[in-house]
């Protein structure tokens, strides 16, 4: 089995392969890793056949929609799931083959309602329902601390006690363990029984993740996460640089269209002179309006460089083949101590 381990900050994800037949499957894959598992599995010369999550993640961005159009593969999750992207469903006992490598579905509902578990060989992905020295919360949507305990001792802990552990997250850089030092060392398994569990799940107090509300839509939904929705934009347009810009108004260029995209009160506190108010809001209303001659060359501007990738995105979209984002924002060009109007521009 060709076997990698990719951490991103606390979040752990897998690519396993066979090494006989170059299929391979992804596991819990990130966002911000995309290309990076499609690499890997070229390197190997794999192909990746299925891009699987544990479960509905409610503290990182899933990239299993993407990774999958990417890879032309399938999305597995557990038939519990509720994300519309799934296209393979899985349930308790089934196996998902990757060519010579049997992955086992362990249904272990706790952490969240379709968490799974799967068994290939000598090791097992907990998902969120097992870390090393702790277990997924119970307390995010579909959280049952009461299902999480039947999971982990009806199920997961009655396994050979010496395959490997590779959770979702570890946020101490240990990478994994094994099931018989979980159930040795593990403080959240030192309980007597069902009821202190639950009580001690209950006691935990733990602060709500980051990015909850956004990972939550993004992977219940298959939709996009804001971050994704700039790169796409960012990918398809060219920058200038505030130098540049500078430069350029300087010289007079005649053929520069400074766009100020932000609010009409940010501008009048200060925009690049000569820049032409268009708020981002009412692009697309007032373009034809305003920006009468697409042939110009526009350059976009906000405050911190990311509405003007949009707006430039949006622009090219539009027909204004020649617009470009300045890359950075009025912040970047008020620290290069570049000029600034306030006012009105006449
Ligand atoms: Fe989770």
């Amino acid at each position: 089995m060709l076997f990698e381990q990719v951490a991103t900050g606390g979040c752990q994800s897998y690519l396993v392969g066979c090494r006989e037949t170059c299929a391979a499957a992804v596991i819990d894959a990130e966002a911000s890793q995309v290309d990076r598992y499609l690499a890997l599995a070229a390197r190997d010369g794999l192909r990746i056949r299925y891009v699987i999550d544990t479960h509905t993640h409610a503290d990182h961005f899933s990239a299993s929609g993407q990774l999958a159009r990417q890879a032309q593969a399938p999305v597995v999750m557990h038939r519990a799931s509720t994300a519309p992207m799934v296209d393979m469903h899985v349930d308790d006992g089934d196996m998902v083959v990757v060519g010579k490598l049997r992955l086992q579905v362990l249904h272990t509902p706790g952490h969240t309602r379709d968490s799974m578990c799967l068994v290939v060989e000598d090791r097992v992905f907990t998902g969120d329902t097992l870390l090393i020295g702790g277990t997924g919360r119970t307390d995010l949507p579909t959280g049952d601390s009461g299902a999480l305990y039947d999971s982990l001792w009806g199920k997961l802990l009655k396994l050979d006690p010496a395959l490997l552990v590779y959770p979702a997250h570890d946020y101490h850089g240990r990478g994994h363990s094994t099931l018989g030092e979980e159930l040795a060392s593990n403080p959240r398994l030192q309980v007597k029984d069902r009821a202190e569990f639950i009580a001690t799940m209950r006691n935990l107090n733990l602060g709500m993740p980051q990015h909850i509300t956004e990972a939550l839509r993004t992977n219940l939904s298959g939709g996009k996460t804001v971050a994704q929705m700039l790169a796409e934009a960012a990918a398809m347009v060219p920058f200038m640089s505030l130098a540049q810009l500078k430069e350029r108004i300087e010289k007079g260029d005649p053929d520069l269209v400074v766009l100020d995209v932000r609010e009409r009160d940010a501008y009048q506190g200060g925009h690049i002179p000569g820049a032409q108010l268009l708020p981002r809001g009412q692009l697309e209303l007032r373009v034809n309006q305003d920006l009468p001659d697409p042939t110009r060359r526009i350059v976009t501007c906000c405050e911190f460089g990311r509405i003007s990738t949009l707006a430039a995105a949006t622009l090219r979209q539009m027909g204004f083949q020649r617009a470009v984002a300045l890359d950075g924002g009025m912040q970047s060009w008020r620290e290069m101590g570049y000029p600034t109007k306030a006012g009105a521009e006449p």
